[in-house]
């Protein structure tokens, strides 16, 4: 054999709280393993990082319970692909209203907890892209809704007039699950970030 073969990079998935199995499903789909983070050491050597759905409040909490704050943020910072759904694109939010909470501010938009309504009005909605195949759906589950977006965020797709799947730099942010659904291709260009962001990196020796 010539060269030794690269492990495909890991992707680390903030596990306190939400629907992180999910995301770990979605991404074997595309052949990245995943590691739940709990505590600050589950954060070496990640090749990305995954803020799922779920309830932000209770994140945040859980976030500081644990001491994962900081550690988080250097993580989130270090330029490694990061993919927030819903509650993990509030956490990234550069202000949060409806009510006003702590965030990273990460992605410079701001979002309305619970925007679209509550569970009624949940559910599965066409999504307008221009880099999405036609057809694509998201869905949404008591979802934020951006209602502004500042200068170094591109919006990637809308549900109606409505950003909902924004890029800042490596940070992806949906305010839908495309890990709900099977093969969803928001995962799929999250996934292919990872592939590429990790193969710039130099060889792991040994
Ligand atoms: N409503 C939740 C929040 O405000 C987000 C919902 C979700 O992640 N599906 O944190």
């Amino acid at each position: 054999m010539a060269s030794e073969s690269r492990r495909p990079p890991v992707v680390g998935l903030l596990a306190l709280q939400g629907d992180f199995a999910e995301h770990a499903v979605a991404l074997a789909a595309h052949g990245l393993p995943t590691r739940e983070v709990r505590r600050s050491a589950d954060l070496a050597g990640l090749g990305g990082l995954v803020l799922p759905g779920g309830e932000s409040t209770t994140m945040l909490r859980l976030l500081d319970v644990e001491g994962l704050w900081g550690p988080l943020g250097a993580a989130l910072r270090s330029g490694m692909p990061v993919f927030a759904t819903c509650a993990g694109l509030i956490l990234l939010a550069q202000r949060v209203e409806s009510p006003a909470q702590r965030s990273y501010g990460l992605l410079p938009v701001t979002v309305v907890r619970n925007g679209y309504g509550r569970q009624y009005h949940s559910g599965t909605f066409a999504l307008e892209s221009a880099v999405l195949p036609r057809g694509t759906s998201g869905t949404f589950i008591r979802a934020p809704r951006i209602t502004h977006v500042g200068p170094g965020c591109e919006v990637l797709a809308r549900r109606g007039s409505d950003p909902v799947l924004v890029r800042a730099g490596p940070v992806l942010g949906a305010c839908f699950h495309p890990e709900l659904q099977e093969r969803h291709p928001v995962v799929a260009m999250f996934a292919a970030d990872v592939c590429a962001h990790g193969s710039a990196q130099p060889a792991e020796a040994g």
